[in-house]
C-alpha cells in the first residue's frame, strides 16, 4: 500500500515542542508584570512560588505538572506522587518571553523548601531565541542537577552558576526525572542572595549539553531511531536518491542479535557516509533506573557494541523515549567526554499516527514543527507508513530552502565531515 501525505497545511492548533517528551503548555497571559521590567533594576531576591494558587504562581505565571504526574495542591503546598521518570512539574519565571537572571549570576541562589524523596531533577530552562513560546523548540534547552546532592534537611541551594545555559532566556524551574515512587512536597521556589553558614554546596558536575535545534544558519537533521530491519533497504534507497545524509540513532541490543542483519545495515550505512550514534544498550528509560549501575549498563554496553560490531567511537547519544534527568547526563559524562544529547524540534509522531487510521497526520505533525522554527527531527523506520512519507518530508524541508546533513554536521563539529554527498 502507498500512503500519500496531505498538502502543507497552515499552522493551527500548536503541539508545544518539547526538551524529550515533557512540553511545557502555553502558559496564560501575565497576572502581574514581570519583575524584570522593574525600572528599579533586579530585585535582590526572587519569590517565584509558594503554591498558594492552583495555576499561577507567586509572579502571576502558570504552574502545573505535565505527563500525567498526580498532584495534590494544598494551601502553600503542593505534593506530587510520581511513578515515572517523564512526569515533571513546571514553575514559569516568565509568561510568554524571557526572564533575565543575569544581574543573579554567579552569587545567587536557587533555594527550594521540600519535604519527601530526593530522588529527582531540577532543571532551569531556557527559552528560544525569538523568546516566543509558539515558536520550536519550547523550551530550548535546559541544564539539570540531581537534588540529593544539593540537598540537606528540608532546603535545596543550587548556585545559578551551576546551570549552564543562557540565563538571559530563562523561562522555568521543573522538577522531573524521578526515580522513586516516593511522594515529594514542595513549599517554597525562590532565588536568593545567600545561604545559610555550613550548608554544603556540591562541585558541579559535567553533564554534556542538550540540543533540540541545529545550530548551522539554513541546516536540517534527520535523527533517526530503531527501525525494523525489512525497512532499512528502503530507507537507505531513498537516502541515497535524495542525495542526503542522516544520524541513524542505535542500540547495543539490535545490534547484537544475529537474526535482525542489524549489524550489516549499519556498517553500511557508515560506509555511506551516515552518522551513528547512541541510544542506549536495551531502550529503557534510563532515568527512571533505580541505581546508577544500571545506568552506566545501558551507556556502556552500548559504546561497546559500537566498538566491537562496528570499530566506531561517538560522542552522540540521544535518550530513549526522550526521557532524561541528571544522572542520565552525569553518568553519559563520566564515560564520554563532552557528550552530545540530542533530543528534537520536530517529531513526525510516528508513534501516535503510524499505525493508526490517520497516519498522513505524520505528515502533519512534521510540517507543522517545521513550519514553527523547528530544523532537528526524530522518527523512526518502524512502520511501513513512516517510510512511504519519507522522501516526501524530505523534499518538503528542501522546499524550505534548508540543507539535510548529519546532525554533527548541523551542530558544526569541527570533527564531523566536510558536507558533500556523497562522502568519499
Ligand atoms: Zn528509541
Amino acid at each position: 500500500m502507498i500512503f500519500y501525505c496531505q498538502n502543507p497545511v497552515q499552522p493551527k492548533g500548536k503541539l508545544l515542542p518539547n526538551l524529550g517528551t515533557t512540553p511545557p503548555p502555553p502558559p496564560p497571559p501575565p497576572a502581574t508584570p514581570d519583575i524584570l521590567h522593574n525600572s528599579q533594576g533586579p530585585p535582590n531576591s526572587i519569590l517565584i512560588d509558594t503554591f498558594q494558587h492552583q495555576d499561577v504562581n507567586d509572579l502571576g505565571h502558570w504552574h502545573g505538572a505535565l505527563e500525567g504526574l498526580t498532584v495534590h495542591h494544598g494551601p502553600g503546598f503542593v505534593r506530587f506522587f510520581p511513578s515515572d521518570p517523564d512526569h515533571n512539574y513546571h514553575t514559569q519565571l516568565s509568561a510568554s518571553s524571557c526572564y533575565d537572571l543575569r544581574a543573579y549570576q554567579p552569587s545567587h541562589y536557587l533555594h527550594i523548601v521540600f519535604g519527601g524523596t530526593t530522588k529527582f531533577s531540577i532543571f532551569l530552562n531556557e527559552n528560544n531565541a525569538a523568546c516566543d513560546f509558539m515558536r520550536n523548540p519550547f523550551p530550548q534547552t535546559s541544564d539539570v542537577v540531581e537534588a540529593v546532592r544539593y540537598s540537606r534537611g528540608n532546603d535545596i541551594y543550587i548556585p545559578l552558576a551551576h546551570f549552564h545555559i543562557d540565563q538571559s532566556r530563562a523561562v522555568s524551574v521543573s522538577f522531573g526525572g524521578f526515580y522513586s515512587l516516593e511522594p515529594l512536597t514542595l513549599y517554597r521556589v525562590e532565588i536568593v542572595p545567600s545561604i545559610p553558614v555550613g550548608f554544603p554546596v556540591p562541585h558541579r558536575m559535567n553533564n554534556g549539553r542538550l540540543m533540540l535545534t541545529c545550530t548551522r544558519p539554513g541546516s536540517f537533521a534527520f535523527g533517526i531511531d530503531d527501525g525494523q530491519p525489512r525497512f532499512a533497504q528502503e530507507v537507505m534507497k531513498i537516502l541515497e536518491e535524495e542525495r542526503v545524509l542522516v544520524t541513524f540513532f542505535v542500540v547495543g541490543l539490535g545490534l547484537r542479535d544475529r537474526e535482525t542483519n542489524f549489524s550489516n545495515v549499519y556498517r553500511e550505512m557508515i560506509k555511506r557516509g551516515h552518522q551513528i550514534a547512541l541510544h542506549s544498550d536495551t531502550h529503557r528509560k534510563m532515568e527512571g533506573l533505580a541505581s546508577t549501575a544500571e545506568i552506566d549498563r545501558e551507556i556502556v554496553e552500548n559504546i561497546i557494541a559500537f566498538r566491537q560490531i562496528l570499530g566506531i567511537e561517538t560522542h552522540y547519544f540521544r535518550p530513549p523515549f526522550g526521557t532524561l534527568g541528571a544522572r542520565t547526563r552525569q553518568r553519559l559524562a563520566n564515560f564520554i567526554t563532552e557528550p552530545q544529547v540530542i533530543t528534537w524540534s520536530v517529531d513526525i509522531e510516528d508513534w501516535l499516527w503510524a499505525d493508526s487510521k490517520t497516519p498522513e497526520k505524520q505528515c502533519e505533525a512534521f510540517f507543522r514543527d517545521v513550519m514553527h522554527g523547528g530544523n532537528l527531527a526524530v522518527m523512526h523506520f518502524l512502520s511501513a507508513t513512516t517510510v512511504s512519507y519519507f522522501r516526501e518530508v524530505i523534499q518538503f524541508v528542501k522546499r524550505q530552502n534548508m540543507t539535510i546533513m548529519r546532525i554533527d554536521q548541523c551542530l558544526e563539529d569541527p570533527r564531523s565531515p566536510p558536507l558533500k554527498f556523497p562522502i568519499h
